[in-house]
């Protein structure tokens, strides 16, 4: 079984789940008492966020360099960053490591088109849903089109995360502005929605959507494994 490195505390409710489905899959797929080998570097999520809102990617690419290439030399044998927002710096990480860097956008692609779905809408922080970053990594290397809700709407996604959602607050009225949110995104055609930040699962279950839903927090552990155990 490969060592896999996590990214964590970004936020930690989410790696939370990251753990315990890696864990869940590892047994599932050699039975009890098997568990995942897996090192987790979780940060102080209060400096990375204040980073990212003053716009400090540069100092942010650089500390997620820096975390990505201990956690190789602790003995990971590949890599995830536990949060999409974070894989605006994907490519640099990717090129200052030996070990593979699996991406969460390349996870939710492959089981989109499993699904044979072209159309899709994207919920994340504002960063995710208006940066190239993620949306172009669909479109252009998995010919994967999507759709984001409008400015109100994101704003609403962003404050949610960052107010309640990374601090493990789930409230019955968000739930509802983002099930209205999902709903107006498959009137304009989306075959499904990507949950594209890994606590909205936290909030958002199948059961709340009319369309597919994509919880990339799964998705992503799902990928793991299955490398881990290739
Ligand atoms: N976990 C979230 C994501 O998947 C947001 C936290 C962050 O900004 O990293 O994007």
């Amino acid at each position: 079984m490969k060592i896999i490195g996590l990214i964590g505390g970004m936020s930690w409710e989410s790696s939370l789940q990251y753990y315990r489905i890696i864990n869940q899959l590892v047994k599932a797929k050699l039975g009890e008492p098997h568990s995942s080998k897996c090192i987790m570097y979780s940060v102080d999520f209060a400096e990375y966020e204040k980073l990212q809102h003053a716009n400090e990617w540069g100092l942010l690419t650089e500390k997620m360099i820096d975390i990505a290439q201990k956690l190789e030399k602790v003995g990971a044998d590949l890599i995830l960053i536990c949060t999409n927002t974070m894989h605006k710096m994907a490519p640099e990480v990717e090129k200052n490591i030996k070990a593979p860097l699996l991406h969460i956008a390349d996870a939710a692609a492959e089981e989109i088109k499993e699904k044979k779905i072209k159309k899709v809408g994207l919920l994340g922080t504002k960063f995710t849903m208006e940066q190239e970053f993620y949306k172009g990594r669909l479109r252009q290397k998995h010919g994967i089109e999507v759709l984001i809700p409008d400015d109100k709407e994101r704003q609403i996604v962003h404050d949610v995360i960052y107010k309640e959602l990374i601090s493990g607050i789930i409230r019955n009225s968000s739930k509802e502005k983002f099930k209205k949110i999902i709903e107006k995104l498959a009137e304009r055609g989306a075959e499904g929605v990507i949950l594209g930040c890994t606590e909205i699962p936290l909030l958002i279950k199948e059961k709340d959507s009319p369309i597919q839903v994509f919880d990339t927090t799964t998705i992503h552990a799902k990928m793991a494994v299955k490398e881990a155990l290739k």
